[in-house]
């Protein structure tokens, strides 16, 4: 299209100079080389004899047509834009001059404050852009060829080549919309959250309107100020990228007519209002809780509406043992059946026994030398005394307590089977002689129940065994029995610390007792306990029987409320047998000193 308009274009220049024309002058040739015009425009250079000038100020239609060669040129096109058809003819035909030429025209109205450019139109249709000196009315420039030339006022920018439009990326995060509305940019609909990451070219004007649904509202936010809270907002694309988020939100929420149970939210864009009970979310520690008093805390609503609360008081926060806010020593642990401490466990730590057997053989040896062998000498060595004439020179177990690496450590040398008077146990071949050694670890009691936030506990296992009474004559009662003396004054004292024995409860139901045995009512004796028991339950008088033949679960243990009197007048106890399913009872006499002791407490929580 641009070619043929050019080839046309052409033409009618061809025409306009066959035909003469008013604003049409002819020149003759001078010495000097130059060559002038009636309508002021002048030629100098090298021009054969006989040539004449011919320039004609192309106006009108013709103008407009000779413009559209330079259509696409950047020039001021408001301004004042002169055509001129200039030639050199000799002898009727048209002549290009040999060489450079400066070609002046007067241009007497010319706006000097603006600069020009000449379009140097060749008889081809290409544009030849020439820069003219401008002065005093006159347009001058240089040219080697003759056919039409513009010249016309340049764009605000000094006719310098233009930069290149700057291509910029635009990015808009769209945050969430699938529930919010939907997001349009320049016409184009995002309905789902995406990013909108597009080039641009510098100036271009986008347009991004938000659409929200209902009970939701919009906004446009730049990297810290809010560029737009309008549905539609337009920005024209500078020389940086940009990137900014669109975001659609609730209501703009204000709060009225707080009252103490209410506040009233309305929307301040009129689409919204509600009277809803306060929502203390938000809340602020005024005075921190401990162990040793309540704490405050001040709760606040989104509208501004306050009220203050009391923290409880705290458990303690023992750190190895010591509370770390009051100092109190720690008395016990409550833990899951594996030992890990867990408040809600069904077991406590609580006390010392020597109840975890030495296996290793280097241990044992180390021990036994720090205690003195008592197949050597029996200088360190306690004897035990089990009643029955089984005590001081006729002791059948003695042991020894030796610390070493900072762990205690119980040595119980077992010398003779013990003389029960039971004719089962007459000969060695029911107990083992020998020394065991072991070491000394934190007890674990099961919780049997929890009443008025006192737990009653029984042993997790039998760490010991014990007989009832010294003697099977007379009237026996748990009051007076020799048990009970023991577990009062000597056990309880081995087993806790002075602070542990000061969270014992009473037992009302035994004298009062801090530590006892069980009732078959206490401990529901038709689903009795499964004590565990240790493998080698014989430490210091432990049944021995279980290595007998008679399997690890085998060992009784004495109730407090079974004494009885016995065809043969003498004094007999009922044991619980803890072999599975741990529901059989049966009875020995109260002098036995292989039936186990299962010590309970109560302790306040
Ligand atoms: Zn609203
Ligand atoms: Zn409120
Ligand atoms: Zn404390």
């Amino acid at each position: 299209m641009k070619i043929r308009t050019r080839w046309i274009f052409t033409i009618i220049l061809c025409l306009l100079i066959a035909i003469p024309l008013a604003a049409c002058d002819v020149s003759t040739a001078t010495p000097s080389g130059t060559l002038e015009s009636q309508n002021g425009v002048t030629i100098e250079g090298t021009f054969e004899d006989g040539a004449a000038l011919e320039a004609v100020e192309v106006v009108g239609e013709d103008k407009i047509l000779a413009l559209q060669s330079i259509a696409e040129e950047k020039y001021d096109t408001d301004g004042e834009v002169y055509v001129y058809d200039i030639s050199v003819v000799k002898d009727g035909a048209k002549v290009q001059p040999s060489g450079k030429v400066k070609v002046t025209v007067s241009v007497p109205d010319i706006d000097t404050s603006k600069t020009y450019t000449v379009y140097h139109v060749k008889d081809d249709g290409a544009v030849e852009k020439i820069k003219p000196a401008v002065q005093n009315g006159t347009v001058s420039f240089e040219t080697e060829s003759f056919s039409c030339f513009i010249i016309a006022p340049d764009e605000e920018s000094g006719g310098e080549t233009e930069q290149p439009k700057k291509q910029v990326n635009v990015s808009i995060n769209i945050l969430p919309l699938a529930e919010c509305g939907m997001l349009k940019v320049n016409g184009t609909l995002y309905e789902n959250a995406a990013s909108y990451k597009t080039t641009h070219t510098e100036g271009e004007r986008i347009t991004v309107e938000a659409i929200a649904t209902s009970g939701h509202h919009f906004g446009f936010w730049g990297e810290d100020e809010v560029l737009s809270r309008e549905p539609v907002y337009e920005f024209t694309v500078g020389a940086e990228n940009i990137s900014f988020a669109a975001n659609f939100t609730g209501h703009d929420v204000q709060y009225s007519e707080i009252t103490d149970d209410a506040h009233t939210e309305k929307c301040k864009f009129g689409d919204y209002t509600a009277t809803v009970a306060h929502t203390f979310a938000d809340e602020k520690i005024i005075t921190e809780a401990t162990c040793q008093h309540a704490g405050e805390k001040e709760l606040s609503c989104v509208c501004g509406k306050t009220k203050t609360e009391e923290i409880p008081i705290t458990d303690h926060d023992y750190q190895d043992g010591v509370c770390s806010m009051c100092g109190k020593t720690q008395t016990y642990v409550r833990v899951n059946a594996n030992g890990v401490a867990n408040p809600n466990g069904a077991y406590i730590k609580m006390g010392k026994t020597y109840c975890e057997q030495v296996k290793d053989g280097n241990l044992e040896n180390a021990l036994m030398e720090k205690a003195g062998s008592p197949y050597l000498t029996l200088e360190n060595w306690t004897p035990f005394d089990f009643g029955n004439g089984d005590s001081g020179e006729n002791a059948t177990t003695y042991y020894c307590d030796v610390e070493y690496n900072g762990l205690n450590y119980r040595g119980v040398y077992i010398k003779d089977y013990r003389k029960d008077n039971d004719s089962a146990q007459t000969t060695n071949s029911r107990y083992w002689t020998g020394t065991y050694w072991f070491e000394q670890r934190t007890a674990m009691w099961e919780i049997v129940k929890i009443e008025d936030g006192k737990a009653y506990l029984v042993s997790k296992e039998i760490w010991i065994s014990q007989r009832f009474a010294e003697s099977d004559e007379g009237e026996l009662t748990y009051e007076n029995s020799w048990i009970r003396a023991w577990l009062k004054n000597t056990w309880i004292n081995e087993l806790f610390t002075p602070a542990q024995q000061a969270i014992l409860q009473g037992n009302e139901n035994c004298f009062g007792d801090k530590i006892f045995l069980p009732s078959s009512s206490e401990i529901s004796i038709n689903a009795p306990k499964p004590f565990g028991l240790y493998k080698y339950p014989f430490c210091l008088g432990a049944y021995k029987e279980v290595l007998q033949g008679y399997g690890d679960n085998y060992c009784p243990y004495w109730l407090r409320d079974g004494v009885e009197k016995g065809t043969d007048g003498k004094n007999y106890v009922t044991c619980v047998t803890s072999k599975p399913p741990f529901d059989q009872t049966t009875k020995y006499l109260a002098t036995k000193t292989f039936v186990g002791v299962v010590p309970a407490i109560i302790i306040e929580l």
